[in-house]
């Protein structure tokens, strides 16, 4: 059974969800991915930009919206990184497909997104490595949390969190690191006391129940 890597930058063979950064190119010829408007790169125009992804957002092996979300260090004004987070949480909801989040010192806006909207897209967290109590914060809502280098620093915030979180909410990724994901299920492994075969399980079956476009 292969590994499911929820979030990369990488083309691997394992099954893995392909951050897509360009928009041009043959999307048939690669796997999953993800496609969306990274807050580092929303301008005023970002609508414009929208609509060169539309397309690829229909496509079936596009698993997921993003990664998109909220950056307080790096990106424009809130105002618009707010509606563009706003607008592919839509996207995310008519597709049925999770949107992979991006936060950056923004847990508040996506508790103050999350609790005025009544029916929000399941939402990944993406590279989980904050206090346990802000992942607590979010239980009542669809958030799951994926985690990924941190996982090999045995104080980080992501063992602990990991530790205590819901196994229905847990993934595992690479982001841009250089690891293999099979290290990183290594690592969840030893923290969860689970059995590779059962985490690989584990995450399929995690994704399977909040997408409407499944991995087989
Ligand atoms: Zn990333």
């Amino acid at each position: 059974m292969s590994l499911i890597d929820v979030h990369t930058h990488q083309l691997s063979t394992s099954q893995n969800i392909l951050n897509r950064e360009g928009f041009d190119g043959d999307e048939t010829s690669i796997g999953y991915f993800s496609i969306g408007l990274h807050p580092w790169f929303l301008g005023e125009n970002w609508r414009e930009k929208w609509e060169k992804l539309e397309k690829l957002a229909e496509n079936p092996n596009c698993l997921a919206i993003g990664e998109a979300g909220f950056d307080r260090i790096k990106g424009p004004d809130l105002v618009i990184q707010k509606s563009a987070f706003e607008f592919q949480c839509q996207v995310a909801n008519s597709l049925k497909i999770p949107l992979i989040l991006h936060c950056v010192k923004g847990h508040d806006l996506l508790l103050e997104y999350l609790k005025k909207t009544k029916n929000p897209p399941p939402i990944i967290w993406h590279g989980w490595n904050l206090k346990s109590h802000l992942a607590e914060e979010l239980l009542d809502f669809p958030v799951s949390f994926s985690f990924g280098r941190h996982l090999l620093l045995p104080e980080s915030n992501a063992v602990k969190w990991l530790m205590r979180c819901p196994e229905e909410r847990i993934f595992l990724e690479t982001d841009n690191s250089n690891l293999d994901i099979a290290e990183i299920y290594k690592s969840a492994s030893l923290i969860l006391r689970l059995p590779v075969e059962q985490l690989t399980q584990l995450t399929k079956e995690n994704w399977n129940r909040i997408s409407s476009r499944k991995i087989p």
